[in-house]
């Protein structure tokens, strides 16, 4: 079959290093932004990475390496591509885009996992980021060494809206160790976000994806919520186990190896697609209610405004103090 596209580019990808079982190569990329649907919180995203090392045993977003004709279930965690670049183009990229837009990094991969000790992809995005002012970031990751960048963080958040979320599905080590095998452990998630708060970042915490009689019930979000809170996050989001087909073929062994009782149910509650509702979502919606009222977590990020912000007119009132993310 001949390659055609992004599949073609991988395969011809160099190889960047090998580490065990995992092996790097590079992905020459000429557009890191991506446009997102309408339903999303944010209008585009960037992965500077292709596969995730992290390996967490719910991830969606294995079917990527399917567009480069690759295994979908070993290969993501095996076969990791760190995307090539040019700063330069990166930055006319954003110079075509609205300054109201949100712009996301680590959507379907972790900007921080492994790989990116050696290859700083996504410090190098983000001294694009650094060098410019007035853009809406996110961030989102599993992993401490995004301490490494906090005085860049810092300089970004100066002049630009930024968020960066850890990803806590629970508190309990052994659990999130099976969930989630080589992400960084949950205290020292907790951790990362207090120092990153600390140093004025508005941190965020996403207990995602909720998982039915594993980690939804009141007293795991709870345990989730206070160390959130603890730590200085401003909001605690949320959303259900998403199971497409890609998911299952990894989490439905996995429940059978480490939980058998539940795998019958999760069968029967996933027998009519990849998303849950009705009646179970509702609970847990309120569940998530009434533990960020417990904490005093918001449920999205704040609108502030950075200290060298330069809003357009009709956005100037939408902002909350520069002070409000500040946790001490
Ligand atoms: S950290 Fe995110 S992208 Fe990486 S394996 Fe886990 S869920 Fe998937």
């Amino acid at each position: 079959m001949e390659l055609v596209g992004i599949a073609r580019l991988a395969a011809s990808g160099e190889l960047l290093a090998a580490k065990r079982t995992v092996k790097y190569f590079e992905l020459p990329t000429r557009r890191l932004l991506n446009r997102t649907s309408e339903r999303m919180p944010f209008q585009w995203t960037i992965n500077p990475y292709r596969g995730c090392e992290f390996g967490c045993v719910y991830c969606y977003a294995r079917y990527t390496h399917e567009f480069m004709e690759l295994d979908a279930v070993r290969a993501f965690e095996r076969k990791i591509f760190a995307k090539r670049f040019v700063a330069a183009g990166l930055a006319a990229e954003l110079r075509k885009i609205s300054r109201k837009d949100w712009i996301a990094i680590g959507t379907a991969t972790d900007p921080y996992q492994p790989a990116e000790r050696r290859f700083e992809v996504t410090r190098e995005i983000l001294k694009v980021f650094g060098a410019g002012r007035g853009r809406r970031l996110s961030i989102t990751s599993k992993s401490d060494l995004v301490l490494r960048d906090l005085e860049l963080l810092q300089e970004i958040a100066r002049a630009n809206i930024l968020h960066v979320n850890f990803t806590l599905t629970t508190m309990d080590q052994k659990l999130a160790r099976l969930l989630e095998p080589r992400a960084t452990r949950p205290e020292l998630r907790i951790a990362s976000a207090r120092r990153l708060a600390q140093a004025g970042i508005q941190v965020g915490i996403f207990s995602n994806p909720i998982m039915p009689l594993l980690t939804d019930s009141e007293q795991s979000l709870d345990a989730v919520a206070g160390a959130a809170a603890e730590a200085g996050a401003t909001f605690l989001a949320s959303g259900l186990l998403f199971l497409k087909p890609c998911a299952r073929q990894v989490f439905l062994p996995f429940l059978e190896r480490h939980f058998p009782r539940l795998a019958p149910e999760y069968e029967r509650l996933y027998r009519t697609g990849a998303f849950l509702g009705g009646e179970y979502a509702k609970r847990v919606r309120e569940r998530l209610q009434r533990v960020r009222a417990r904490h005093g977590l918001r449920d999205a990020p704040l609108e502030y405004a950075p200290e060298l912000w330069e809003p357009e007119p009709e956005q100037a009132s939408l902002f909350e103090p520069a002070g409000a993310v500040r946790s001490s």
